[in-house]
């Protein structure tokens, strides 16, 4: 058994690559294989939100790619890109422990050579909830994971519900652009609380992490409502306001609820609905949403 530079050869270790070659390298493989390649992006600072997706591309592939890259292009000026969390090591070794077959841990000139120019563009799902008020990320987004999609070529890609309407942008793009990788929507996955688990969780002291709870409880308190028979989106998102600035001083970008595939505001809870939220609570812009199923709902 041949030795390598960093140990012994272990044929099972991860494949941590930086470049679409060593990318492709390690991959060859399972694709002469016919074997499916199960696809995670990611910023990394990876968190048990992450791992359920990547579990569940564990269960569903035959390999499993995750990539690592913080996209300077979904950030805009003032946000959070240089302080995001970057605990490289402990993500590679989440990896490895959740029996990953490649990190993807690419360059921003890997990324970005010199000279790309396209961008993707989903104008219509994007100008709404948090499109508003950060011109520009979702181009960011979609032309990332396009870019992203052509390296990896898998055939599933998992994407959380937590970001809603970046799952729903990435369905469009993936089908407008038959790019023909399935996308796959997994479960928000919450703290005990019922706060979303999130990288950026981090920067909430300990009594704005009290308080961040109050996202959930107040879309919990909605539900209710809806359950007992309210249907006007206005006194609903009032409803919710007024919880929600009951717990502490925060700062409210948006609530916001919608029709679950187009993203539009509706007047009325029917159908397929989801309230969407936004708040700076301290210094974390936290998101956070949930599906309305109202009884009398069609379909
Ligand atoms: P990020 O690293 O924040 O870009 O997230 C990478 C992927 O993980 C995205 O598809 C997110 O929607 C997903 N994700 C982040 N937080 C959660 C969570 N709490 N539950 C489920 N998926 C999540």
């Amino acid at each position: 058994m041949p030795d390598t530079a960093d140990g012994p050869y272990d044929p099972f270790a991860m494949i941590r690559a930086t470049t679409g070659p060593e990318l492709h390298a390690a991959l060859q493989g399972v694709r002469d294989a016919g074997g499916a390649i199960g696809f995670v992006p990611t910023m990394g600072a990876l968190h048990h939100g992450h791992a359920s997706l990547i579990e569940t591309a564990r269960r569903q592939c035959e390999a499993v790619v995750v990539s690592i890259f913080v996209n300077p292009r979904q950030f805009g000026p003032g946000e959070d890109f240089t302080n995001y969390p970057r605990p490289i090591e402990a993500d590679l070794a989440l990896c490895s422990d959740l029996d990953v077959d490649v990190a993807f841990v690419p360059t921003v000139e890997v990324m970005y050579p010199a000279g790309s120019e396209t961008v993707v563009r989903v104008p219509e799902l994007s100008r709404h909830l948090c499109g508003a008020a950060r011109q520009g990320h979702f181009d960011g987004v979609a032309t990332v994971v396009a870019r992203l999609f052509g390296l990896v070529r898998p055939h599933r890609a998992y994407f959380g519900e937590k970001d809603h309407q970046q799952l729903k942008i990435i369905e469009r793009m993936t089908g407008d652009l038959a790019i023909g990788v399935d996308i796959v929507p997994c479960p928000t996955v919450r703290e005990s609380d019922g706060l979303a688990v999130s990288s950026r969780n981090a920067y909430l002291g300990n009594s704005e992490r009290k308080q961040a709870a109050s996202l959930h409880s107040a879309m919990m308190s909605a539900l209710t409502a809806v359950r007992s028979g309210e249907r006007s989106v206005t006194l609903l998102v009032d409803m919710i306001r007024r919880e929600i600035t009951a717990a502490g001083p925060c700062d409210i970008d948006y609530i916001s609820i919608v029709d679950s595939e187009t993203l539009a505001d509706i007047d009325t809870i029917g159908g397929h609905a989801r309230i969407c939220l936004a708040v700076r609570i301290g210094s974390a812009r936290l998101i956070d949403n949930v599906a309305v199923d109202a009884p009398d709902a069609s379909g």
